[in-house]
């Protein structure tokens, strides 16, 4: 985007500014800017000797209390908000921090406030270096920090102000307590500079269910007060925008979200073209959930996620008590299994290699059967006998399949125990020869997380690369229209299970280009459902056609709302 696009002029589309849109929804309300705190000075006289333990004192009274308060907080919270504080709190008590600080303390003599301070530098620093989800936490290191501060200076807890009639809230990032406590009556909107879909702020207004936009560039340029039309499906502000106007579009998109919370399955088209809808999942409970929704079945089991703290190889008896119950909350239904996804940003002691400088394009997905090829093939037998005698169908598939010699190596292991064998599409490798890929195997899933970050070049984590991490930049519509046009061509099904599936105006496009199945969070299906239900499939296919002109991500966003009807 150049500056002239960017720049401010009141009441005039060229005034709209973009971000990367992350929760639907429409909010027209005057802007209120969330400021942190400056941070205090580095350095500041040193404590006489006798005064140091009580000033270390001071700082465990201070922390212990933060700590206290988050998770009160988070007691009174439930799902991923309650997560989030709870890492929060834990991160005002981490040993590592109390043990530096307590030196500089003791040691130094350093002041309780410089001594967290400069500590919180150090631990900034490792995690910026560490890069990934790490590097996504330093936000809510900084954010305890100042809790903690002001705690130990008596002052009050730093954090978003209450507004006094709705408003939508803008901020560089916001923190896990900043947002946490957010009323979604008054806070309407939110849109930050930084941050990325995976956020924590991403993640709390999913929840919440506030419309929400990450990585605004210009957004500086609004000033608090202003009203603002803030579109989260769109990812677009729009500073005074003509006020009838902009309460029309936000009645209509209130009636819209109304129908949503009515929406009852199976997904159709105007013209009956019916479009499988699926739930991602990493467990019994959550594929319960599911189940009690509006999914067919289950698109993508995380399996890993269940194996985060394992040290050692689960048996092939703890697997299977693990992936039974996904089994049994769909036992009519199909379930898609994922086989590990160790590596990269979810590392797993008993899989991984013990340091990689380049995790992301290291032994990750299926290639860390290249040192442990038993981990794959007891973790296919745990899969066979959990799913033995059932009626539905138990597809399973590979995670960052990249070569034909793979594919057609893991299709072999999985039709040998009797099982439909599939791999995903997240490497632009496979969606170039997905034609060859799908003489091997029985179906692809497209994982468009990874698709995105490796065909742009982008970590995924990134919270200043959220430009970039837009499964509708053009390269990656094409390479999913590829995938698609070769199902279509060999007659095997082809599902979409990243991200992008849960992306209500993408997933028509998606539709359009032939994918038959897509795969999202639970809580998405009722609103992808409600809109391929509100468009024919010949819109869809128009959508799918008009992004290929696209130059840019936003371009591609516009094109398609077009096509399909969408204002
Ligand atoms: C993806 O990459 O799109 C995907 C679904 O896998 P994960 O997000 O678990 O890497
Ligand atoms: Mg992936």
């Amino acid at each position: 985007m150049t500056n002239e696009d960017s720049t401010v002029h009141p009441n005039t589309e060229a005034s709209i500014i973009f971000g990367t849109p992350v929760v639907s929804g429409m909010a027209y309300a005057p802007v209120m800017w969330a400021v942190r705190p400056s941070a205090p000075a580095l350095t500041a006289p040193a404590i006489p000797e006798d005064s140091r333990e009580a000033e270390f004192a001071a700082y465990e009274a201070a922390a212990a209390t933060v700590a206290e308060r988050l998770l009160s907080r988070s007691n009174n919270t439930i799902g991923a908000v309650s997560d989030v504080l709870k890492m929060s709190a834990a991160l005002a008590t981490d040993k590592g921090v109390r043990r530096a600080v307590r030196s500089a303390i003791l040691k130094e003599g350093t002041p309780a406030v410089q001594a967290l301070v400069q500590t919180t530098e150090t631990f900034v620093e490792l995690f910026k270096k560490a890069g990934g989800l790490m590097a996504e936490r330093v936000t809510d290191l900084l954010d305890v920090r100042d809790r903690v501060v002001a705690q130990i200076q008596g002052l009050p807890e730093p954090g978003v102000p209450t507004p006094e009639e709705p408003s939508v809230l803008f901020a560089t990032d916001l923190a896990p307590a900043d947002t946490s406590g957010l009323d979604p009556t008054l806070v309407i909107g939110i849109a930050t500079e930084l941050g990325g879909p995976t956020s924590h702020t991403a993640i709390i207004c999913r929840q919440l269910g506030i419309p929400c936009i990450v990585a605004v560039r210009d957004l500086e340029q609004i000033p608090a007060g202003e009203r603002v039309l803030l579109d989260g499906a769109e990812g677009s502000i729009q500073p005074n925008p003509d006020p009838e106007r902009a309460r029309i579009d936000v009645e209509r998109d209130a009636a819209w979200r109304a129908s949503i919370l009515q929406w009852q399955g199976p997904a159709k088209t105007t013209d009956g073209h019916h479009v499988e809808l699926l739930s991602n999942v990493q467990d019994g409970t959550t594929a319960k959930k599911a189940a009690d929704g509006q999914s067919e079945g289950i698109g993508l089991f995380r399996t890993e996620l269940s194996f985060l703290e394992a040290q050692v190889e689960p048996t092939i008896e703890e697997q299977v008590a693990i992936y039974k119950p996904v089994f049994d909350a769909f036992p009519q239904n199909k379930v898609v299994v994922r086989t590990l996804d160790a590596g990269s940003d979810k590392p797993i002691a008993y899989a991984n290699m013990e340091h990689e400088d380049n995790p992301a394009l290291g032994v990750r997905g299926l290639r860390i059967t290249g040192q442990n090829p038993q981990i794959l093939s007891h973790q296919l037998d745990a899969v066979a006998q959990a799913s033995a005698g059932r009626v539905g169908k138990t597809w399973v598939m590979a995670p960052m399949v990249a070569t034909l010699p793979e594919a057609e190596w893991f299709a072999k292991e999985v039709h040998d125990r009797g099982l439909t064998a599939g791999i995903m599409v997240e490497v632009p490798a496979v969606a170039i020869l997905a034609e060859h890929f799908l003489t091997y195997v029985d179906f692809v899933s497209i994982g468009t997380n990874d698709l995105t970050q490796y065909t742009m070049a982008a970590d995924r984590l990134s919270s200043h690369l959220a430009e970039y991490t837009d499964p509708w930049q053009p390269a990656v519509l094409k390479l999913i229209d590829i995938t698609a046009q070769a199902g279509k061509k060999l007659n095997k099904p082809v599902g979409v299970c990243g991200e992008a599936a849960a992306d209500p105006v993408l997933a028509c496009v998606l539709v359009g280009m032939g994918v038959t199945s897509l795969s999202m969070a639970s809580s998405a299906v009722s609103m992808v459902g409600a809109q391929i239900s509100a468009v024919s499939l010949e819109q869809c296919e128009a959508a799918a056609v008009a992004v290929r002109a696209a130059k840019e991500a936003k371009e591609a966003r516009a094109l398609a709302r077009h096509a399909l009807g969408i204002l």
